[in-house]
């Protein structure tokens, strides 16, 4: 679409469309230590960029919670570079990791080791692809549709529902799959989810750290568009308590010796490592996952490594149609829908192929 086509509501519509003289925006992103993405904005010169291409910039760390009011520069290193949806033309977003002014990764820097067991064990070509579930809330924290007091009809019509009273808010998820599409997000589809007002997004197959910072910039639009329509979104993983779903972040993995005949072998000797060390997974893929690992709802329980064929009651499921052709991938079910991805990922890798160094 040109850029002159572009319309938007109200007196900003005014103001987007005019020329930029030669200077790009970029919005640089980050992850704050609560697991939020922040962002900020700059100007630089109209040109094509790669990360490397991009100045560091800093952040004040101490009003996030990422460094002390005594030494509160963060840095934000450029690692991605994705067209910027909103902004359109040749502005950009800006996905970045966090560093200390000593030149050590900031603690809730995630990215910086699943990077390094990405690039340990490439030869696998690993293969990621996560299931974002979400809750979008009004501004008082209520799910959008239910009831002031009380709550909805019990779950069954609502998992891809269609139609009034089954789903709300789909022009958010439109508007988000759109946004994550011009991006180049390899976002792969999205479906209303079993709790009313809960949705999900899926991202993948991505190759190894591409899956975290896929996800990551998912996670930022969908705020972003959010944001726009008064909505939060919520990534807790059970937002209420009761006979109600909770929110997951299931994650999908697959290596090329999985994804060819007879890979059904490997996946079998990585289901069994995986049970090896349940509790060093468990520790990394959310907090309150407990609330939501209950064994009931489509879980695990949180104390106990299960792994079945089609079972959505399991730690691990291996789909079907794997099964049945002896090859593919399997989908561990356990990451709550606030985990962080470059985590989940990079004990994966370590898990099953070891530790990078
Ligand atoms: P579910 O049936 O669990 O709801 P979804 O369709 O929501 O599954 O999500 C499946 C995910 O698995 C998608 O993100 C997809 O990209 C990913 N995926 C498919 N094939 C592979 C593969 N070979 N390796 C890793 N991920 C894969
Ligand atoms: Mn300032
Ligand atoms: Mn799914
Ligand atoms: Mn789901
Ligand atoms: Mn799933």
């Amino acid at each position: 679409m040109a850029e002159s086509q572009v319309t938007y509501a109200g007196n900003l519509a005014k103001y987007t469309n005019l020329d930029q003289k030669g200077k790009i925006i970029a919005e640089y992103i980050w992850i704050d230590s609560e697991g939020n993405t922040r962002s900020k904005s700059r100007t630089l010169d109209e040109q094509e960029y790669k990360p490397e291409d991009l100045p560091v910039w800093n952040f004040d760390g101490s009003s996030t919670g990422q460094a002390p009011g005594d030494n509160s520069d963060v840095y934000l290193k450029p690692v991605a570079v994705f067209p910027d949806p909103f902004r359109l033309g040749k502005n950009i977003l800006v996905l970045s990791d966090c560093w200390n002014a000593d030149g050590t990764p900031n603690k809730y820097n995630y990215r910086h080791e699943a990077a390094k067991l990405m690039e340990a064990h490439a030869e696998h070509e690993p293969w990621f692809g996560l299931e974002q579930e979400y809750t979008l809330l009004d501004l008082n924290d209520r799910p959008y549709g239910w009831p002031k007091n009380g709550y909805p009809a019990p779950q069954g019509p609502y998992y891809c529902g269609v139609g009034a009273g089954k789903v709300v808010q789909r022009d958010i998820v439109e508007a988000h799959y759109r946004a994550c599409l011009y991006a180049g997000i390899k976002i792969s589809g999205t479906n209303a989810e079993v709790m009313p007002a809960q949705w999900e997004f899926q991202v993948g197959p991505c190759l190894g750290i591409e899956m975290g910072d896929h996800l990551w910039i998912g996670r930022f639009l969908l705020n972003r568009i959010a944001e726009e329509f008064g909505a939060k979104v919520s990534v807790h993983p059970k937002p209420i308590p009761g006979d109600w779903n909770g929110a997951g972040l299931h994650s999908n993995f697959s290596s090329k010796e999985m994804r060819v005949e007879g890979g059904m072998k490997a996946i079998e000797a990585a289901i069994e490592k995986l049970g090896k060390r349940h509790q060093e997974h468990i520790a990394v893929y959310g907090e309150d996952n407990e609330k939501r690992l209950t064994g009931r709802h489509e879980t695990g329980a949180i104390d106990q490594f299960s792994y079945g064929v089609a079972n959505r009651g399991a730690s691990i499921r291996i789909p079907r149609e794997c099964a049945a052709k002896g090859y593919g991938y399997f989908e561990d079910r356990r990451p709550a829908s606030n985990a962080d991805p470059y985590q989940i990922t990079g004990i994966i890798m370590e898990t099953i192929y070891g530790a990078a160094e």
